[in-house]
């Protein structure tokens, strides 16, 4: 089913991101694979917008300024479209929200699944104990292991449940409805079963409750810590890195830091990273800012 977005240049105004509406452009949604395909993970890391902690946004000016509008060019605003030519406006504070959010339920899957399918339970444990200490999310932790998936799989369905609230299941009629050229999408008789998201969110829980139902798997990327869809039908099982212009850039950071530690007097430590599997850890980590 068709549904209009907007999407084009927009700026950073103080706590504003402005889609320039005489430069936006409609599409469809659903209909734009290389949008669609892009949509659940480009807002999962709209968390690099800045650093969440006991749920206060702990940075004042907006970071990675250019996310959002890569963002905004590739997908539009989240919940608003331009109206009547004006520009329109979103904070980048609601759009870091939304990307932590989703960015920790992603997460949280793929310890999940990890977890299942690989035996220890461990991991999964500690991602909730750190999250919990960041005061970000999740409350008891069950000591018993079965307890424990259990419990986090409801809690996976609860956080999506919520995130597929700008959705409402609808039927048209696809004689009611137009392709491009003006043709109509079907003739007398024939159904379109639709969500009728009012919202980009609504677009990515959707497709992420599709995935998880089909127990899709997402892994962190190594190099850059972004989350990726790992596809067992293109990817090894232990693929560890988002893409390969990844892996060679993260070699390469490598290397030079092995040569700059070589050349340096030797005695001097340099706190590792914690390698802790926190969304907001991996920022500090993240070598692509
Ligand atoms: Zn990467």
């Amino acid at each position: 089913m068709t549904r209009m977005w907007t999407r084009g240049r927009a700026r950073v105004e103080g706590n504003e991101i402005v889609l320039d509406a005489k430069k936006a452009k409609p599409y469809r949604l659903f209909e734009d694979p290389a949008q669609h395909e892009r949509l659940l993970i480009d807002l999962a890391e709209l968390r690099k917008l800045g650093i969440v902690a006991n749920r206060r946004i702990l940075n004042k000016r907006v970071r990675n300024p250019s996310l959002a509008k890569d963002f905004a060019r590739r997908h539009g605003l989240i919940w608003h479209q331009p109206e009547e030519g004006g520009d329109c406006r979103e904070t980048w504070q609601s759009w870091l929200v939304a990307g932590y959010e989703l960015s920790l339920t992603i997460a949280l899957y793929a310890e999940l699944r990890e977890a299942i399918t690989t035996g220890p339970v461990e991991p999964l444990r500690s991602f909730l104990r750190t999250t919990r200490d960041t005061g970000n999310a999740f409350g008891a932790i069950p000591e018993d292991n079965q307890e424990l998936l259990e419990h986090v799989s409801i809690l996976l369905a609860e956080r999506i449940t919520k995130g597929l609230i700008d959705c409402s299941p609808t039927i048209l009629a696809a004689c009611s409805l137009e392709r491009e050229g003006g043709m109509k999408e079907g003739p007398a008789g024939d159904f379109r079963a639709s969500i009728n998201p009012s919202s980009l969110l609504a677009v990515a829980y959707n497709e992420l409750a599709a995935l998880i139902e089909s127990k899709a798997w997402f892994k962190e990327c190594a190099g850059c810590g972004k989350l990726f869809r790992l596809d067992p039908n293109i990817h090894h099982r232990d693929r560890a890195y988002c893409e390969d212009a990844c892996y060679d850039r993260t070699r390469k950071r490598e290397q030079r830091a092995r040569r700059r530690t070589s050349t340096q007097a030797a005695g001097c430590s340099n706190g590792a990273a914690t390698g802790v599997n926190d969304p907001n850890s991996r920022e500090k980590q993240s070598p692509l800012e």
